[in-house]
């Protein structure tokens, strides 16, 4: 069997980190066993539709390298992969579900469904559809209040519907005794639960692969699988990723639930699926360091973790920092002039101070912050570090700064420093912190910098000398 996987994100918005979560595991599998990965978008929702959002899934996916076989901007022999196109698909199944008694028309309008649902809590009943419409025709109903001639189509689940499957990760699950749930609704769409069935088996999927939030829904997919008489796929359900608190990520809670926010942040896509990878699996070998491929080769679903794991930033960053430092410094400088877009002579210069600050940083976003004063002129002195080291007091350790720098005749780091402890640390008398802080601040804008007589050098003498004469004008 080839096995073929699927993630099926909904276009609702800037991308969730699950998405990449279950991708990960999806491809491990797949590029395991030789098989396929498509990328099919979810979108009958159309309510929460963004029409930005499917091009940011394909861009950070892409980002991680996490590329699809098929999908909906490369075609496939399953095309189309965007649900909405696909509509004419799911009428029919629906139909056929209503001939065959699995399912019936339902005509309760949103606001009697309220009021049901409403009353049932005040009574203290389980909450679900009271079956009002079920063996009535549509006449029948139009005399009952609460009536729209726009129907939906409910699966009748019966009483006796198997609540237990075998999932890969967890064994045997139990799971809740599901409603009878809409599978198309007023607008002609299907709901996820009959649009996710009828195009797994359609696309030939072998293995579901999601989300701990969709246990409950699997006694309903797998009785749809039965009726239609489909063989069922196999069940992956991942643990949820967790906030520190133990809840469940959501963009709203934590900026690292949008995949944006890690290329944002500049995260290495390969620490990034280290991290993610590292949130479910373990290695044979318990390392925790471990590239795409070291997974594929070990990978086995019994080796990937049903508990939530917690997901941790500080761990993120610690990852991130160690494979930073991993780079050799020219590829690194190729990654922070791409996260800078910067070009020409600008890029250049950030190329040769990357040496400097590759070890100070745990994401790309502190060598931009760093290095950003080589490549601005306008890079903003922080307002802090200008009231603690930019004072009238310092003024004097600025000019004579300035007044030493300005004979130099060899602008190389060895000179730029013995000038600047000749005139500052043994001409004034000043301990280093007092000598060099302020040059900092003046020259590179903050308290933290590349180490002070390289970035000297780097910036060239006119600058130096012209950022030492603002910060003398201030
Ligand atoms: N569209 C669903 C989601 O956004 C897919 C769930 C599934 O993989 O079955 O999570």
């Amino acid at each position: 069997m080839t096995v073929r996987l699927r993630v099926a994100p909904s276009p609702t918005g800037d991308p969730h980190v699950g998405t990449a979560y279950v991708s990960l595991f999806d491809l491990a599998f797949v590029r395991q066993q030789g098989g396929q990965f498509v990328l099919r978008v979810e979108d009958t929702d159309r309510a929460r539709f963004r029409a930005d959002s499917e091009q940011q899934i394909y861009d950070t996916l892409r980002w991680l390298g996490l590329d699809w076989d098929e999908g909906p901007d490369k075609g496939g022999p399953f095309a189309p992969y965007r649900q909405s196109e696909r509509l004419d698909t799911y009428l029919p199944v629906a139909t056929r579900l209503i001939e065959e008694g699995h399912a019936y028309l339902c005509w309760c309008t949103p606001e009697r469904l309220t009021e049901m649902r409403e009353a049932q809590q005040k009574a203290k009943q389980p909450t679900g559809y009271d079956r009002l419409c079920l063996g009535k025709t549509q006449e029948e109903r139009a005399k009952l209040p609460g009536f729209s001639d726009r129907p939906v189509i409910r699966m009748l689940i019966p009483a006796d519907v198997p609540l237990t499957f075998t999932d890969l990760i967890r064994g045997e699950v139990h799971a809740p005794r599901p409603d009878d749930q809409v599978i198309l609704k007023a607008d002609g769409f299907p709901t996820y639960h009959l649009a996710v069935v009828v195009d797994d088996h359609l696309m030939g999927i072998t293995h579901v692969v999601r989300g701990e939030e969709w246990i409950s829904s699997t006694p309903k997919h797998t009785l749809l699988y039965d009726w239609l008489g489909w063989d069922r796929p196999a069940f992956a359900h991942m643990p949820l990723l967790r906030n520190v608190d133990k809840s469940k990520i959501s963009k709203r809670k934590n900026p690292a639930a949008r995949l944006s926010w890690f290329v944002e942040e500049g995260y290495l896509p390969e620490a990034l699926r280290n991290f993610l990878a590292l949130m479910g699996y373990s290695m044979p070998d318990g390392r925790e360091i471990f590239t795409f491929e070291e997974m594929v080769e070990s990978f086995d679903w019994s080796r990937v973790n049903a508990v939530g794991p917690v997901f941790d930033l500080d761990k993120l960053g610690w990852l991130n920092g160690h494979y930073i430092r991993a780079l050799p410094v020219e590829e690194l400088a190729e990654r922070v002039v791409a996260y800078m877009g910067v070009t020409g002579e600008k890029a250049e210069l950030v190329r040769r101070a990357t040496a400097l600050v590759q070890e100070r940083m745990a994401v790309l976003r502190e060598a931009r912050e760093m290095l950003l004063f080589l490549v601005e002129d306008d890079f903003g002195v922080e307002p802090e570090a200008a009231a603690k080291f930019l004072g009238a007091e310092q003024r004097p350790t600025v000019q004579a700064a300035r007044d030493a720098l300005a004979e130099l005749q060899r602008w190389e780091t060895v000179g730029i420093e013995t000038a600047l402890r000749a005139s500052l640390v043994e001409g004034l008398g000043l301990k280093p912190k007092h000598a060099f802080g302020p040059v900092r601040v003046a020259v590179t804008g903050r308290t933290v910098s590349p180490p002070l007589f390289e970035s000297i050098e780097l910036l060239g003498k006119d600058k130096t000398l012209e950022r030492l004469d603002l910060a003398l004008a201030r």
